[in-house]
Order: structure tokens, then sequence, then C-alpha cells
């Protein structure tokens, strides 16, 4: 595997590849990489003849308050990890090569409805500072198939919808959720959880389990499970953000007659935000 630092030599290198007509596949991350992320690597390396991915704690989507400087940096480990996972080119960029004239870009790019509910009420310009970013680096790229984990449910869909609204020529693909034993997803997150805090947090997605049996039973209003999964979330020691129960498309309130759906939570645990999310099927009415 090369890694490269600039936005010229990691298109030099693509467009070798494309003049052999292979598809092209990219994998976004921030570095710090785990299963998750190797996860999305494999799902791309049998239909693509080569391989790259990118490794850019972005500023832009961080807010003033969050861990951009706290965030884990392994860029050793990251690259060993990726090159025995088949990647072809790491494209690793310094700040100023992504944002010569820092972070008062004037053009960005905003998906407003789906960027401003759940996790981007909370974190206000988030989700900007990711289609620009996930569109600069689309650009840089130009891939024929881009990874992205259903982990960060919200972000998955804002992207597909980015790509569809501005014609973008990719195709995305969704790569399951990873998790530890105990049920937690994988993060980078994770390692700011203390002992005793890593033990606590399986209970997220237990309490997202718990919602999908009842939704999927039909036993009680969507309002009701949900406010029962903030008060034991609650008990658990977090402090939630939102618990919400969406249409699994849109990730607008969801309706009488909406069958699929997607449950979704974040919640504060001391100092950490975890987030995580699964989907859920009513039955359909007729079989109900
Ligand atoms: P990040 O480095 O956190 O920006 O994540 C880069 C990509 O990896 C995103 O598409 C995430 O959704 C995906 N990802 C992160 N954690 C997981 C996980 N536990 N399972 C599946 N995908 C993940």
């Amino acid at each position: 595997m090369e890694t490269v630092t600039t936005i010229a030599a990691v298109r030099e290198r693509v467009q070798t590849a494309r003049r052999r007509e292979v598809p092209v596949g990219f994998v976004p991350t921030m570095g710090n990489l785990h299963q998750g992320h190797l996860a999305l690597v494999d799902a791309l390396r049998e239909r693509c003849g080569i391989l790259v991915a990118s490794i850019f704690v972005n500023p832009l989507q961080f807010g003033p308050n969050e861990d951009l400087d706290a965030y884990p940096r392994t860029l050793e480990a990251d690259q060993a990890a990726l090159t025995e996972h088949g990647v072809d080119v790491l494209f690793a960029p310094p700040v100023s090569e992504i944002y010569p004239d820092g972070m008062s870009l004037q053009t960005r790019v905003s998906v407003p409805g789906l960027g401003d509910i759940l996790c981007g009420a909370s974190r206000p310009g988030h989700f900007d500072g990711v289609a620009t970013v996930v569109s600069k680096l689309f650009q840089i790229v130009m891939p024929d198939f881009a990874a992205f984990g259903r982990k960060d449910f919200q972000q998955l869909t804002l992207i597909r919808r980015m790509v569809r609204d501005l014609s973008m020529p990719v195709t995305i693909v969704d790569v399951p959720t990873t998790r530890a034993a105990d049920g937690l997803a994988l993060s980078s997150r994770n390692n700011y959880l203390s002992a005793d805090e890593r033990a606590r947090a399986p209970a997220l997605y237990r309490s997202i389990e718990q919602a999908a049996s009842r939704v999927e039973a039909e036993q009680g209003s969507l309002e009701a499970i949900a406010a029962e999964a903030m008060a034991s979330l609650e008990a658990a020691g977090f402090r939630p953000d939102y618990f919400a129960i969406r249409n699994r498309h849109t990730l607008a309130e969801a309706g009488p007659d909406d069958r699929e759906l997607v449950i979704l939570a974040a919640a504060w645990l001391g100092r950490t935000r975890l987030i995580d999310n699964r989907s859920a099927d009513r039955p359909d009415k007729d079989s109900a």
C-alpha cells in the first residue's frame, strides 16, 4: 500500500487504474481504525480493482467544544491494518491540503432536512461539515463505489440523499454495524470510556433491542416505547440525547402506515457521546 498526502498524487494513482478500466472503491475514515472500518474495506474488495482509503480528521465537522484535538490519531497501526486488508492507496492529507484557505469556506454542501434533525440538532453544522468533506473527497478520488457504515445511520442516509440530489456518479455501499461481543458498536470514541463506563455502555444497544422487540410486536405506541427507553437509559447512568423511532428511508417521524422503521439513539456516558441504531419492521397491516 502506498500512502499519499496530496490531491495530485491520489488523482494520479486513481487515473492510472482507470486507464486499466478497473472499478475504483473508496472508504473515507477519520482513522484510529477498528474492525468496523475494515469491514467497509472488505465489502468493496470483490467489486473493485483498486481500493482507496482516506484518513482525515475533518475540522469542519467538529463543533467548537467537541473533541477535535483529543480525537485519537494512530497512523502507523492504521497503515498496517489497511495493508493487511488489501488497500492499494491511503490518502492521508494534512488539513492545509483539504482547506487551503482555512475553515472560512465560501462554498459548502448542506442537506438541510436530514442534516438538522437528531444528531444534527445536537451538533449544529456537523452534517454540513460531513457533506462538504465527503463531496470534496468524491471529487478528488472519483470513486465508482464508496462504503459507509450503518453505525452512523443518519450520515449514511444523508450521503445517499446528497449523491442523489447532486447526481454524483458513485454507488453507495452500506455495511452492517460491527459490534463487540457484548453488543457495543465499535467506535473510536469508545477509547474515551473509563473501565466502569465501558462495562455499562452495552446498555445503549440493549435499550434499542428492547424497543425493537416491542415495535415488532406492536406493544404500545412508538412514543411510549421511546419514552420508556429514555427512562431505562437514565436508570443505566446515561444522559440520553434522543431516542427516536423513524421511517427508515427518510428519517421522518413515523406515521401509522410506516412499516420499515429504524430506531436511533444518542446518549452521553460521562464525557463520551455514544450513538447506535437498528432497523425494526412493524408487521404488515394485513397480517397483524
Ligand atoms: P469514522 O472514522 O468514525 O468517520 O467512520 C468511517 C466510516 O466507518 C463511516 O462510514 C462509519 O459509519 C464506519 N464505521 C465506524 N464504526 C463502524 C462500525 N462499528 N461498524 C460499521 N461501520 C462503522
